[in-house]
């Protein structure tokens, strides 16, 4: 089959799989370069491991640490005339990479808010490795099935006062206004329940109670805090609700782990495109003038290099945590700089499609776009005949 990407507003509808593997062999290649983490984990479940900062962080503790790990996601095999998701080519193309190299990793794909998720984990754990030293909850979620079999679904609204403001459309590179009404108080304690620490926390203490949190385990979760012109859609909106409330699980579960002398920290991480985040709306006008304002500046990361530095600066390698005053570790401090965000403020208002090119990167959004489906990578060519089934090893 050619495959070619299939754009519908802001989803992709196919991937390919020769691209996706170059993405993850290019993150491994990244965290070759900056070499070994000292003191890193051995072990490390990864919940929602396939995209974004969950695959950028079983890289960095595979490709840094030498971990064995084990990736908890939800994507899809591909059917007779559909490709995969993204995320199963680049967790197969992990999973082959890793093996290659000696080491262990399993995959589950599954539901990770349901129960039988849970003990499948737990079971594996303790047969294969007994113990994990890191846990990293890097879930991005549309729904949750709750324990009585109801529905939560999160939504991107503002709280209070209606949202208006722009998106930039990846097939014609043309704006287009958007406006959203606020959220009702259901849809809000709705996300909170999708996207907040709740399900964390019960993760937290089934591993707890199972024994498998090795003495000094870690657990992490990203959040997001951003800049001034992007509150009133996140920060300040239902997602910044759910945020909030993974500072309030941080806390308890950070008690609860002292028993065994672990830890449990939020970390605020930069503002990347990922599946995630190609939803939330009005953010590719804010991601597009940022990422100009860090390229120029010579200081652009992808999540690959946030889940390095974190590792590297933060986490591990001797150092001791910075905390900020809600004791978070904050990997945004490059994206937060005066001379980043007063790019990003000055221009806010300004960019019409005339201007669209030269005062944002759009280009660079639009290809970071392509690139997380495995397309727009030079070295792949897209018009040869690929197979769309790519076999990955699942625990069942
Ligand atoms: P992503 O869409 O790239 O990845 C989400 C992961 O969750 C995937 O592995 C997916 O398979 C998994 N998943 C979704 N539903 C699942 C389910 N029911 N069961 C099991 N797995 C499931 O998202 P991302 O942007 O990497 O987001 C990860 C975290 O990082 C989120 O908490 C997000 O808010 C946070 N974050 C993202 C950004 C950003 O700019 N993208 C910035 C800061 C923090």
């Amino acid at each position: 089959m050619i495959i070619q990407p299939r754009i519908k507003g802001f989803l992709c509808t196919t991937a390919h799989p020769v691209g996706c593997a170059e993405d993850v062999a290019q993150q491994i290649d990244h965290v070759r370069r900056y070499g070994p983490v000292n003191g890193g984990p051995e072990r490390v479940l990864i919940i929602g491991a396939s995209g974004g900062y969950g695959l950028a962080t079983r890289i960095t503790a595979a490709f840094g640490c030498n971990a064995a790990t084990i990736g908890l996601f939800f994507e899809r095999q591909a059917a007779r005339n559909r490709t995969a998701s993204a995320g199963w080519y680049k967790s197969a193309a992990f999973t082959n990479m890793a093996e290659a190299a000696g080491l262990y990793t399993r995959n589950i794909n599954g539901d990770a808010f349901s129960d039988d998720t849970k003990q499948r984990i737990i079971s594996l754990i303790k047969e294969e490795i007994g113990q994990v030293d890191m846990v990293v909850y890097s879930l991005a979620a549309p729904s949750r099935t709750l324990p009585d079999g109801t529905v939560a679904r999160s939504s991107l609204k503002p709280i209070g006062e209606p949202f208006t403001g722009v998106t930039l459309d990846i097939n014609s590179s043309t704006i287009r206004p958007i406006s959203l009404e606020p959220a009702t108080p259901q849809e809000i304690s709705d996300t909170v329940r999708v996207m907040g620490g709740e399900d964390w926390e019960i993760w937290i203490q089934a591993l707890l109670d199972a024994g498998v949190l090795a003495d000094g385990c870690i657990t992490t979760n990203y959040t997001y805090l951003g800049s001034e012109v992007t509150w009133p859609i996140y920060y300040h909106g239902t997602i910044g609700k759910a945020k909030e409330d993974l500072d309030r699980a941080a806390l308890e579960i950070h008690k609860k782990l002292s028993r065994i002398d672990g830890s449990a920290r939020v970390v605020v991480m930069k503002g990347l495109l990922t599946g995630a985040s190609s939803a939330i709306p009005g953010m590719s006008l804010y991601l597009s003038l940022l990422f100009k304002a860090m390229k120029s500046r010579g200081i652009h990361e992808g999540c690959i290099e946030q889940t390095t530095r974190l590792f590297t600066n933060q986490l591990f390698n001797g150092n001791v945590p910075e905390f900020d005053e809600a004791g978070r570790i904050r990997m945004d401090d490059w994206e937060l700089s005066e001379t980043v965000q007063s790019y990003v403020k000055d221009n806010w208002s300004k960019i019409n499609e005339s201007n669209l090119s030269d005062m944002t990167d759009f280009a660079g959004y639009r290809e970071a776009f392509l690139q997380l489906h495995g397309f727009g990578f030079t070295g792949v060519d897209y018009q040869a005949d690929v197979a769309q089934t790519v076999d990955m090893a699942l625990v069942e």
